[in-house]
């Protein structure tokens, strides 16, 4: 009954929909070969079979392997409940907030394994109202109803996300025609895409994703409604927000996807602060924000750490300035006005996008740092250069050059001090001492007017304003 209604709803020509019977690949007509696929994958969906159960491995997966790409993980959907699927392994837990999925562990190795789901009833077939499935803007707030492997494949996001694997037999069942997708290169919707972004918004950040990730083309009309659809982003959990960016920026095609973030008027919701310095004053924080996205994807091609605090300090900086000129034109003293600046900013980021301490801190030390890295004379230098922070500091600080930041070469100061040897740098500290050191250089050498001009020049912690 329900998939009748869906029908009802739909009009054949836009819209991506999953047939009731599937189109077939035998493994003659597909590249997947079992031997590309976790065995402990293999192993969760043979003894789920072997129990009389549907099983099969599904979305990033399949997708992946079809392209040539490693897959990330394998996931595993099943008829089996949660339950049944735990009494099947010894190693299997039962976790879930949005709903409940089975984790089978092998070791380090975790199989995620979810039963077939359903797209939730419509509102009014809900008995309690209070427990409306979805909010007025459509976006649907519990997910948690089985169904059989058809419904499964029409709830889920992209037709090339919907192409289901199964390893005994190696043949592939495709039900939205995502193979034909896959080959073009398109992320589309199943389903009409205005509703699917309505139910979940951040449906729109994984287009892009997976745009980004694979170089596929947003299919038109799946492309369509994200521009004024964007807004509704607003209404997504917070949490649930700080992870899908991190997905989106620690993906390894960063500049990419914000590229596609900006286009689809996308940033401005996750980023309101950053996206108004880009209006701004674009050239500048383009480049910034480019550079520190452009070394992130390096090194996680590198196979090099990436910490989200350094990405976040970058995107967030360039919106600085006008507040805290803001909070000077109110009388505020540079330096209070750049802690409180930071303040707001962090705060009112953090309401969009959960950003958690353990991240926040570090941005607040990574922007302290730049105030820091001009005042070097004394033991300065040497304590900076034992502070923890001082690595990201100093990265911070030349990627604010790279980015057209004037700072009279502070830099190169610090590249050639931290290769100097002792004496060497004793001499660099004394050449210091004839000039003038930046905003908090020793208040006897301060003299007005002169010193104003040159503080930008001097590396003042305060990024470009226009
Ligand atoms: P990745 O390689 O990034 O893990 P993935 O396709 O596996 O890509 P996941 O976020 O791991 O992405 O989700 C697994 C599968 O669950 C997807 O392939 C898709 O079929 C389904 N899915 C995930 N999120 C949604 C969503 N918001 N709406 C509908 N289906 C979704
Ligand atoms: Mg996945």
């Amino acid at each position: 009954m329900l998939k009748k209604l869906f029908k009802s709803f739909r009009s054949p020509l836009r819209r991506a929909q999953t047939k009731s019977t599937p189109q077939v690949l035998s493994s003659s007509q597909h590249p997947i070969k079992r031997s590309e696929i976790s065995r402990y994958a293999i192993s969760v969906v043979e003894r789920l079979q072997q129990a009389g159960y549907q099983a099969y491995l599904v979305g990033g997966c399949v997708r992946d392997l079809l392209l040539d790409i490693d897959p990330k993980d394998f996931d595993v959907a099943t008829s089996a409940t949660p339950e049944q699927v735990r009494a099947e392994f010894r190693n299997a837990r039962i976790i879930g907030r949005r709903f409940k999925l089975v984790h089978v562990h092998f070791g380090r190795e975790i199989i995620e394994t979810a039963t077939f789901r359903a797209n939730h009833p419509q509102d009014d077939e809900e008995e309690d109202s209070h427990l409306s499935s979805r909010n007025e803007s459509g976006r649907i707030l519990r997910d948690n109803v089985y169904g059989t492997l058809e419904d499964d494949a029409q709830r889920r996001d992209f037709t090339i996300n919907a192409l289901y694997y199964d390893p005994v037999t190696e043949r592939i069942l495709d039900y939205a025609n995502g193979a034909h997708d896959i080959h073009n290169h398109l992320v589309r919707l199943i389903g009409d895409p205005t509703q699917r972004y309505q139910e979940d918004p951040v449906r729109m950040l994984r287009a892009v994703r997976f745009a980004a990730k694979l170089d596929f083309d947003i299919e038109k009309h799946s492309a369509a409604p994200i521009y004024k659809l964007a807004p509704l982003l607003a209404g997504v959990p917070a949490a649930r927000l700080f992870d899908e960016v991190l997905k989106l920026f620690l993906s390894g095609y960063a500049i990419y996807t914000y590229e596609l973030l900006v286009d689809y008027g996308l940033y401005g919701q996750l980023f309101p602060a950053s996206a108004a310095a880009l209006k701004q004053n674009p050239d500048y924080t383009d480049t910034l924000i480019r550079n520190a996205l452009g070394n992130t994807d390096l090194r996680i091609q590198q196979g090099k750490t990436v910490t989200p605090a350094f990405l976040f300090a970058a995107l967030l900086w360039p919106a600085l300035p006008a507040r805290v000129i803001r909070l000077q034109e109110r009388g505020m003293p540079p330096i209070p006005a750049m802690q409180e600046a930071a303040h707001e900013l962090i705060s009112e980021q953090v309401q969009r996008i959960a950003v958690p301490k353990r991240f926040t801190l570090p941005i607040r030390e990574i922007w302290d740092m730049q105030e820091r890295l001009p005042r070097r004379s004394g033991k300065r230098a040497d304590l900076l250069l034992e502070n923890p922070r001082f690595r990201a500091g100093y990265d911070f600080l030349l990627l604010r050059e790279s980015a057209g930041e004037q700072t009279g070469g502070l830099g190169d100061w610090w590249t050639d001090y931290q290769d100097a040897n002792d004496s060497e740098r004793r001499g660099m500290i004394r050449d210091l001492s004839s000039k003038d050191e930046g905003p908090n250089a020793p208040r006897k050498r301060r003299r007005s007017g002169s010193k104003r001009k040159r503080s930008g020049a001097d590396g003042a912690a305060q990024p470009a304003a226009d």
